[in-house]
């Protein structure tokens, strides 16, 4: 595939090899939705005359920063804090934090990329943004827990504010990170802003936002699978992770007739042929709530069997829904998948699947429902309490519920309008290109310069 980045490569791998070396998860992203977008750039002349191939796989801004803190036995600790403000044409940043010793400016330029097309896909004003740091929160007291994002906000505060950038949570920053992380920022500039999103309800937060990108999820699949004449009740759901998305998509997957039966973390994974329920799913969210512990305790609590160290692939069910983290599910796992049946894919987490495992799902015609558009339902509530704090109000649970359902709808809707060839959708291509579009046309109408 030939590329007009510029005037020394002509490929987008040379040119990715020499503007971003060592970033195979960019890179990774990068390629997939440049595969998409490239024709339409092709066909669009103030497309290529804005040369928007090029703006749109640079970051706007990429800060790095020192964040010096101090454990509970009085050490100085350090860790690197980031944030990658990636493109801001429709709206002030937005994106997570990620606290995770995984985190690198490659896994946050992937994200942040991604983002930006997520963010176009919801019709709320945003622009894309991702940040974190390398800092390992496992096996962390509280209290350094709270110096460690009172040391970050330290920093971060410097390029954040709600006309500016408006981070929320992403890995390992939840609902309590938040609260310390907003809590500095307050002090620090001793106003009461929305500069936060997933903020609990007793200080601005929205309703329904812990719940909704797992909850958005499944209106998602259930949509897809409504758009090919079948339905989600009674279908068996394998789900990675047992963090914010995973559990809170294995209950709406309940709540919608379906039967999960496994759940994972970094230690394995579960499978509960029973099925999960309420109580099973309450249960994970207070034990994996306690700092460093493993998934394999719900097998003495409720039976089932555990896997050590794998994931949860290998067993025969209707749907995956990826929900743990990047790159989990390989091409090995897809070829596993499809023997077994597996009608379709939908992607919680962001770039969970693996390019071969894309490939293995094309080729056999399995539903496949990219991140970007099945998980964007999370910063569409967040987009939401943007704009409950702008005006100082908190819409009830049902209100913002029904809202975020009709968003998951209408991002399905775009993604069939743009991704159906001869009557088969192509959920990537068709999320790729809606979201691109609309970027795009921002980044022609700003100009340059
Ligand atoms: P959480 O921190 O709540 O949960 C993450 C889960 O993934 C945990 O169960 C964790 O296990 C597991 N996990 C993390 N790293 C690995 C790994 N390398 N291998 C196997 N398991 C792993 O995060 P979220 O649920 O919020 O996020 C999950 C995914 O969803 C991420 O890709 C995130 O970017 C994406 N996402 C999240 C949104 C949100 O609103 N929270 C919005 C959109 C996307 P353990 O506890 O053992 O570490």
């Amino acid at each position: 595939m030939r590329f007009s980045l510029d005037d020394r490569h002509d490929s987008l791998e040379a040119f990715l090899e020499a503007n971003a070396p060592n970033e195979p998860e960019f890179h990774q992203a990068v390629v997939e939705v440049m595969a998409d977008i490239k024709p339409i750039i092709d066909q669009s002349e103030a497309y290529k005359a804005a040369n928007i191939f090029r703006r749109l796989v640079e970051p706007e801004r990429l800060i790095s920063f020192q964040v010096a803190w101090q454990t509970d036995a009085g050490r100085i600790e350090v860790n690197r804090g980031y944030r990658v403000q990636f493109n801001g044409a429709i709206g002030p940043y937005k994106g997570g934090l990620r606290f995770h010793p995984t985190v690198t400016p490659s896994v946050l330029k992937f994200l942040a990329f991604e983002q930006t097309f997520k963010n176009a896909l919801t019709g709320l004003p945003m622009g894309g943004a991702k940040g974190g740091s390398d800092f390992d929160p496992s096996g962390r007291s509280e209290a350094e827990i709270m110096r460690f994002c009172g040391a970050f906000m330290q920093e971060l505060q410097r390029h954040i504010g709600p006309d500016i950038d408006i981070p929320a949570g992403d890995i390992n920053v939840g609902s309590r990170e938040i609260g310390y992380l907003f809590g500095c920022y307050r002090r620090i500039k001793g106003r009461f802003e929305g500069v936060l999103t997933g903020k609990e309800e007793a200080f601005a937060g929205s309703a329904m936002r812990t719940e909704a990108t797992g909850y958005g999820v499944m209106y998602f699949l259930s949509d897809m699978l409504n758009a090919h004449d079948d339905t989600i009740e009674g279908k068996t759901v394998l789900i990675s992770g047992a963090g914010n998305v995973a559990t809170y998509a294995a209950e709406k997957a309940i709540a919608l007739g379906a039967k999960v039966i496994t759940l994972s973390d970094s230690s394995g994974f579960v499978h509960d042929a029973d099925g999960l329920n309420t109580e099973k799913i309450d249960w994970v969210r207070a034990h994996k709530a306690q700092a460093g512990t493993s998934l394999r305790a719900y097998v003495d609590k409720f039976g089932g069997a555990w896997f050590d160290g794998e994931t949860p692939w290998s067993i025969k069910a209707d749907i995956a829904a990826p929900c743990a983290t990047q790159n989990e599910l390989s091409g090995k796992a897809a070829e596993n998948l499809v023997k077994n049946g597996t009608k379709a894919v939908i992607e919680g987490a962001n770039m969970p699947t693996t390019s071969d495992a894309k490939a293995v799902f094309a080729r056999n015609e399995i539903l496949f429902a990219p991140g970007k558009a099945a998980n964007a339902g999370g910063v569409a509530v967040s987009g939401l309490e943007i704009s409950q704090n702008r005006t100082r109000r908190s819409d009830d649970a049902d209100k913002v519920d029904a809202t975020l359902r009709a968003i998951m709808s209408d991002i399905h809707a775009a993604c069939v309008e743009e991704g159906t060839r001869d009557g088969k959708v192509d959920y990537a291509k068709g999320a790729n290109i809606a979201g691109f579009r609309k970027v795009a046309d921002a980044m022609v109408a700003q100009g340059v310069g």
